[in-house]
């Protein structure tokens, strides 16, 4: 099959690799009909993320069909039309059974590679690393999937491919951002970040109950599929506009009542350097986190921060004396997908959402390299990217 593999930083190839096979009892193998590139890809990309090694096959939003199941599962059939979260739970220990599954206690063989550098270990995720479980990802026509019972939900409408895709990530991350959020009747919520999680974020506190919503960032295309969705549009690249103040200004002077952190590490101009061996991601350090200091900053007092955007390693710098003073909430991690897909996926079948909304390119496996460059540069206007592979 063609696959789309990480060759080193900046540097993606597609490939003609093996077909995956089933391994355990409790695999399946898909046949994948869209796929996506997410804004986690970019952390990749980037070199930012420890022990991927060159010709990983990379991706972690899919869906597709049924190719062939082991004996072991129970739901799934050859030909059925599922859609697959990128989270990997065994849905059978501690943490599974706690609907905590991105801490999976069973999916990652090398959650201890994960635990000496980190000091933690979640659960495995599809292409993202030998650290995070070393599953090839499905930017590629086929993958395998463990725990098949588990993870992908049986998709029974017509609806088109694009407008379930999401539901493999951005859609639950973005959802569960704004769950953490504490969203109360009419309260106002503040997003980092107009890309894709920013996005869903924004829509899903409306879903919520948020009163106002207020999404910031700076590129105008993104911002206007914020204020499509409803939410006041901040620039913070205009040179006059301090977001602190305005947020005050839009909030009668306490600030928001929650704050949502959909930027992550790499918050515009702050990244540090490039880490490539695990020992070094005990040292790294994001010195300038932007987007979380100013979640932490404008929050009004008792209020709620969530953070979706990814961060790793140590992070230094962070006003952690304001939240203290202020008695905020934080909230974060990694999306439990599990515990969303049946849920926003009734959402959607109920024509409340089109998550098809942010897609700005659709390219064929061939052209992923070059589209992985205008995501990551924000260029010809790149929100969302999805692959017919
Ligand atoms: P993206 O790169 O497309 O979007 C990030 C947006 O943040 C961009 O539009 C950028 O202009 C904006 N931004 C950068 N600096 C900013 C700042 N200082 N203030 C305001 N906006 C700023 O990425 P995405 O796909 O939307 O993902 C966002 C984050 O969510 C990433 O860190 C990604 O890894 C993370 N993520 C987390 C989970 C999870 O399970 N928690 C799942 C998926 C993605
Ligand atoms: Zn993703």
């Amino acid at each position: 099959m063609r696959a789309v593999c990480w060759m080193g930083k900046q540097s993606i190839e597609v490939h003609t690799v093996p077909d995956p096979a089933i391994l355990n009892p409790s695999d399946a193998i898909i046949r994948i009909t869209r796929t996506a590139i997410c804004g986690s890809d970019l952390h990749l990309y980037d070199g930012y993320i420890p022990t991927m090694e060159s010709g990983d096959i990379l991706g972690h939003e899919f869906m597709g069909v049924v190719e062939e199941v082991g004996s072991g599962v129970k739901k799934l059939k050859r030909g059925d039309r599922v859609v697959v979260p990128f989270t990997i739970a065994c849905g059978n220990c501690f943490f599974c059974k706690s609907h905590l599954y991105s801490a999976c206690d069973n999916s990652n063989p090398n959650a201890h590679i994960a635990e000496a550098a980190y000091g933690y270990s979640g659960s495995a995720l599809y292409g993202y690393s030998h650290m995070m479980g070393g599953y090839a990802g499905g930017q590629a026509q086929f993958a395998r999937v463990p725990f098949a019972d588990v993870g992908p939900i049986k998709i029974e409408n017509d609806l088109p491919d694009e407008k379930i895709l999401f539901l493999s990530d951005i859609y639950p991350t973005g959802y569960m951002a704004a769950e953490n959020a504490n969203i109360q009747p009419g309260d106002t919520v503040a997003v980092w970040g107009a890309g894709p999680v920013g996005l869903f974020a924004a829509a899903s506190a409306y879903m919520l109950g948020a009163g106002k919503v207020i999404s910031i960032d700076r590129f105008p295309e993104r911002l206007k599929l914020a204020e499509a969705c409803g939410a006041f549009a901040l620039d913070y690249s205009e040179p006059d506009l301090n977001v602190i103040e305005a947020l005050k200004d839009l909030t009668g002077g306490n600030g928001p009542d929650s704050c949502i952190d959909a930027v992550g590490m790499e918050a515009h101009g702050e990244t540090t350097g490039v880490y490539d061996k695990v020992k070094q991601a005990l040292m790294m350090e994001t010195d300038r986190p932007t987007a979380l200091r100013e979640v932490i900053q404008a929050v009004r007092k008792g209020g709620t921060v969530s953070i979706p955007g990814v961060y790793g390693g140590v992070l230094d710098k962070v006003n952690f004396g304001a939240a203290f003073g202020k008695g905020i909430i934080m909230k974060m991690g990694q999306t439990h997908m599990q515990r969303y897909l049946r849920p926003l996926l009734d959402r959607v079948e109920q024509g409340q959402i089109d998550p098809s909304f942010l897609i700005t390119h659709r390219v064929g496996i061939e052209e992923v390299p070059a589209a992985y460059k205008t995501f990551r540069d924000k260029a010809e206007q790149c929100v969302k990217v999805v692959i017919d592979p």
